[in-house]
This record gives C-alpha cells, sequence and structure tokens, in this order.
C-alpha cells in the first residue's frame, strides 16, 4: 500500500494511479484545474443552457437532481441565478434522516417546482441486503437510483438537460477520459454509477424479486432517451467546484449541519442525509484501507486548507471506525429493518476485508480491539 506524496489517498483505491512522482490522478486533475479559464467555461454553460431554454413557458428548462446535501443546494441556488426554471428530483435516500428532511424542505424554499421519489421500501431493503452481502455495498440501490429516477423522470417529463454536481471521476480520481467528461451518458454511469458488477437485472429472481420491482432502478431504453433528446451536464466542469465552498453557501442559504462532526467524518457538513451511510464507508475502508475521513482530508489538502502532516493524523484518528452509530442512530436499529443483527454483520464484514492491508495474527485471523476496529499495516510511506 502507498500513499500519494501529495494527499493521503491509497493507491489501492479503484481507478487510482500513482504517476512517477508517487502523485495520484485527483491531485493532477486538481493541478489541471489552475489553468482553466473559467470565464469561457462560464459562457459555454450559459449557451448551454439558452438552447435547452423553454420557449414559451410550458416547460421546466431543465431537471436538477437534488438530494438535499450541500452541493445540490447550491446546484439549485446556481440554476436560480441564472434565471433557469429548474424541476427539482429527489431520490430519496434508503434510510433518512431527521436533518435530510429539513433540507429538502429547505431547497424547495429557495423557490422551485420539486418532485420526490420513493421507491418501494420493502423492496428497497431487500436490495440493501443483497448489495452488503453480494457486493459489500448497502449502498447499491441507491446508488443506482440516483441516477436512474432523475434520468427516468427527464423522460417523463420531456425535460432533455440534466444539471449533476460534480464529476466523481474528477474530485476523487479515475481514468483521464473519464475525469475530463463534462457530459453523463449511460457508459459513464455503468462504469463508475456504482453497480459493482451487479446489473440491476441479475437480482430478478432473488428473494422475490421481480422485473415490475425494478423499474425505478432500471435506465431507460435507448429510443426514449433518444426521443427526449436526454444529456448530463457535470456542473462542476463549469465552474470551480469545492465542497467547502458549497457548505458555506448553502447554509446562507439556509442549509442545516450537525452540531457535531458525522462518525468516520472530519466534517458536519456531508452525507447527513441517511443512516447507512456510515454502514457504506466503512466497507470501503474494508476492502480499499481508507473511508471517508481520507476523501475528505484530500479534498482539504489539495486546496491548501490542511497540511499533509495534520490530514494524515485525522485519518489515522477517524478513518474506518466501526459504525456503531452514524447520525445518532445505533448500528442494531440501522440493520433491524434489514433483518441484520450485528453479530451477522460482523460476519460480512469480515468476508469483505482484504486482509492483506490489516493487522492479523499467526493464523491469519482479523486482530481487533474491544470496539471492534482494525489496525492497517501501514498508514503513510517510509
Ligand atoms: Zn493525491
Amino acid at each position: 500500500m502507498k500513499y500519494c506524496t501529495r494527499c493521503v489517498m491509497p493507491d489501492t483505491k479503484p481507478d487510482l494511479q500513482l504517476d512517477g512522482e508517487g502523485v495520484c490522478n485527483a491531485c493532477r486533475s486538481y493541478e489541471g484545474r489552475q489553468s482553466v479559464d473559467w470565464d469561457v467555461r462560464a459562457s459555454e454553460l450559459g449557451r448551454i443552457l439558452a438552447r435547452y431554454r423553454a420557449r414559451d413557458a410550458s416547460n421546466w428548462d431543465c431537471i436538477v437532481p437534488v438530494s438535499g446535501g450541500k452541493d445540490s443546494t447550491v446546484q439549485v441556488i446556481r440554476m436560480l441565478q441564472l434565471g433557469v426554471n429548474p424541476l427539482c428530483v429527489t431520490a430519496t435516500t434508503c434510510d433518512r434522516s431527521e436533518i435530510g428532511r429539513k433540507n429538502i424542505e429547505n431547497i424547495k424554499q429557495l423557490g422551485v417546482d420539486y418532485v420526490e421519489f420513493s421507491p418501494n421500501p420493502l423492496i428497497r431493503r431487500k436490495l440493501n441486503r443483497v448489495g452488503l452481502e453480494q457486493v459489500g455495498d448497502i449502498s447499491w440501490p441507491e446508488h443506482v437510483g440516483i441516477f436512474t429516477i432523475p434520468i427516468r423522470a427527464a423522460v417523463q417529463y420531456n425535460i432533455p438537460l440534466i444539471i449533476w454536481g460534480e464529476n466523481s471521476q474528477n474530485e476523487y480520481g479515475g481514468p483521464a477520459a473519464a475525469a475530463e467528461n463534462n457530459v453523463l451518458s449511460r457508459r459513464w454511469l455503468e462504469e463508475f454509477g456504482g453497480l459493482l458488477g451487479l446489473r440491476v437485472t441479475d437480482l430478478i429472481g432473488l428473494e422475490g424479486i421481480e422485473a415490475k420491482h425494478l423499474i425505478a432502478y432500471t435506465y431507460p431504453s435507448d429510443d426514449e432517451l433518444k426521443r427526449v433528446g436526454v444529456t448530463g451536464i457535470f456542473l462542476g466542469y463549469y465552474m470551480p467546484w469545492d465542497g467547502y465552498t458549497n457548505a458555506l453557501v448553502a447554509q446562507a442559504h439556509g442549509f442545516q449541519t450537525l452540531p457535531a462532526t458525522v462518525e468516520g467524518s472530519v466534517v458536519n457538513y456531508e452525507n447527513l442525509d441517511n443512516h447507512q451511510t456510515g454502514v457504506h464507508d466503512y466497507f470501503k475502508f474494508l476492502k480499499f484501507g481508507f473511508g471517508r475521513a481520507t476523501d475528505l482530508a484530500c479534498l482539504h489538502i489539495r486546496r491548501g486548507r490542511l497540511s499533509r502532516r495534520d490530514g494524515m493524523e485525522l485519518v489515522r484518528k477517524h478513518d474506518g471506525r466501526l459504525p456503531w452509530t452514524y447520525l445518532g442512530k445505533p448500528l442494531a436499529e440501522i440493520l433491524d429493518p434489514l433483518d441484520l443483527t450485528v453479530d451477522q454483520f460482523i460476519t460480512i464484514c469480515d468476508r469483505f476485508t482484504n486482509k492483506k492491508l490489516f493487522r492479523t495474527d499467526a493464523r491469519g485471523n482479523l486482530i481487533k480491539d474491544r470496539r471492534g476496529n482494525l489496525t492497517k499495516l501501514v498508514y503513510d510511506n517510509p
């Protein structure tokens, strides 16, 4: 396990590469942003919005997918500032928190039309468990739905333009072609949209799941997309994108944060809307040896707000703790609707843990402290 010499990301992250100087592609992407002429990009965006603007007020100008988080709050604010009339669409999270609900109400109060889509909760719980057991991702249905549901809405409401936030491949590191892409296509979704090799069609027949239960998780057909001319753009390509700045702007418009930092994280302003997110982030740590604290430390280091040394310390302290609570909700209560006990959960955890990354005893069993936490073998480059 090697770490980027500039940020704190390890090379165990999928799609992340370190170059000859030991610098990761996410840091290089960020470096590339310094030479971007944002005025040129802003006029490009203006041209796109003008092309798609509904001429006669008979329909909305675009769809903005909104989770209620800081970034989507800012997406809406920017569109309103640009005189665009969006239809905001939420694919609800799997286990929504109270503060997540408040922040969605806050988005409506910015002055927009709003649609909320909630997939069948009984099926969703099955998908949470299948995702967790088969690919180690409790949030599998949510990560599919946040892409498919707004795209389906685009087809249903006949609104071709979808305004996404950041391109995760650019901010978090990914293949150069994908990182520079400003358009979200079916190919991008299939490759980076979080399917983890578990295709939606694979689920039919499992636990009584039928094709009719999976409409919300299915991408519209090519014919439908073509008929409406659906296209999606990443706002992060057209304007400088920074989660912390977005948090400040969103807060100025009523967005609420937590009084303390989120469990396993180092900030209080993101991933506030779903109690399952702690489990999701924990599995990333078990598989790849880094969690949400690493992601956040990297973002702040790149922007010069945190030294690499301080970042490493935050990571050591907060990354990869077993999520006994998330947003205050106990793990047992988070697992209960999925028909899982904490013991069963820990067995699944062990199955997905990459034992090459963590301390084990002479027999190869994982060594845990009394809170169930693992110790990484390598916390930094020598
Ligand atoms: Zn880096």
